[in-house]
């Protein structure tokens, strides 16, 4: 199955909060460095590429002085437009330093939510592809709140990869793959190298904490799955460590968990 995706010609990566940044909150330049140098890799390659990414609220916060991710709205979403703003910057100065043009583009659910600005979102997304520019997404945190906009970048990668029609969409996580049971606390969890269909008892397997600043785990991951998996869009999940692991996934490596689908 995952032989396949050596041919693929569209690649969405998401990076969380988690592997952008520190565990106090501050940005992991190193880990940003090499994932500008993978992606521009890739997309020399010949590959469309778009980044998903989180961290807006996380480093926003940290910036503030705030001890933790706040919870209040409109902290959170203060906490975003600074935050924002630095990750672009240094997201732009690291693919600078390989020639990639980057963009940003915030999006709520209002763009998959009605069909003229889905469209939209779709136009402004292809003619930057087809300019040589890799988007770089996240959610429009400082004017939604969940309940107008899409709480999580597991999902929001996921319709993002729907919109575009991706081959594959790859989710850089704290965690190296889903397991049958939780690693941290069994060691004799299981890794799962391959799901053909998110089941009931593939649902089970997930836990449903984040860490102190980012959100999700692995309930939102197999949310994102199953949002592939309609939309006809291969999923992996990877270890956000060390970016090269891009491009072992897009070998067909045996990494993390790879999730089937079927174009429709
Ligand atoms: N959009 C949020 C941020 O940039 C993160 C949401 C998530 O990590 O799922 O801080």
């Amino acid at each position: 199955m995952r032989e396949l995706l050596k041919d693929c010609n569209r690649v969405v990566v998401k990076v969380g909060t988690s592997t952008i940044t520190y565990p106090n909150g501050l940005l992991n330049l190193k880990r940003i460095e090499e994932l500008a140098w993978v992606l521009t890799d890739l997309k020399n390659s010949g590959k469309d590429v778009v980044l998903v990414t989180s961290g807006a609220i996380g480093v926003g916060s940290v910036r503030m002085g705030m001890k933790e991710r706040p919870t209040v709205m409109r902290q959170k979403q203060a906490a975003a437009a600074v935050g924002q703003a630095m990750i672009m910057q240094i997201y732009h100065n690291f693919f600078d330093r390989y020639n990639q043009t980057v963009a940003q583009v915030l999006l709520t659910k209002e763009e998959v939510g009605s069909e003229e600005r889905y469209q939209n979102t779709k136009n402004t997304m292809e003619t930057l592809m087809e300019l040589g520019v890799i988007p770089i997404v996240n959610a429009n945190d400082s004017i939604s709140t969940e309940e107008i906009g899409i709480s999580d970048n597991d999902r929001l990668s996921a319709i993002v990869a729907e919109i575009i029609c991706a081959d594959i969409l790859i989710l850089m996580t704290d965690i190296d793959a889903l397991y049958d049971s939780d690693p941290k606390s069994n060691p004799n969890a299981k890794r799962i190298s391959c799901v053909d269909w998110v089941t009931d008892e593939v649902r089970k397997m997930a836990g449903d904490k984040g860490s102190a600043f980012s959100v999700g785990g692995m309930l939102t991951k197999l949310q994102a799955a199953e949002i592939c998996q309609d939309a006809g869009v291969k999923m992996a999940i990877v270890l956000g460590e060390d970016p090269t692991v891009i491009h072992r996934v897009i070998a067909g490596e045996d990494v993390g968990t790879f999730f089937n689908s079927r174009r429709k």
